[in-house]
This record gives C-alpha cells, sequence and structure tokens, in this order.
C-alpha cells in the first residue's frame, strides 16, 4: 500500500496504517499516542476523535482521547 495524506498537515504522508505522518504522531502526547497505539475493539472510536479534534483545529499536543 502507497502512502497517503496525513489528515493533519498540509504536506505530510503517512505508511499504510499509520493515523498520522511521524511529525504530526510526535507532536501529539505521550499519553494521546499510548491511548491511540492500543489496537482493541475501541481503537476505531480513538482515531474518530483524533480525525474530530483535528477537523477542530485542536493542537496536536493538546489532543486528548477520552477512552
Ligand atoms: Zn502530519
Amino acid at each position: 500500500m502507497a502512502p497517503t495524506r496525513c489528515p493533519a498537515c498540509p504536506d505530510g504522508m503517512k505508511g499504510p496504517g499509520k493515523y498520522l505522518c511521524i511529525t504530526c504522531w510526535y507532536a501529539l502526547s505521550d499519553v494521546t499516542r499510548r491511548a491511540l497505539n492500543r489496537r482493541d475493539s475501541l481503537a476505531f472510536g480513538r482515531l474518530r476523535q483524533l480525525h474530530r479534534q483535528i477537523a477542530d483545529g485542536v493542537l496536536l499536543a493538546e489532543i486528548r482521547i477520552a477512552t
């Protein structure tokens, strides 16, 4: 699978299975990265929370994932 556009910055590219490009991923807080790294039945809900906050213009460092 080819890399696709990062949803959180204008020109970043993210690898297959990744939520964000490397630069944006490491701009997230440690706790948010840990939450997003858990791949369980709630993982899709966490991804939706991430995308919603990006769409709302929340700074990457301030994004919080509820579950
Ligand atoms: Zn990015």
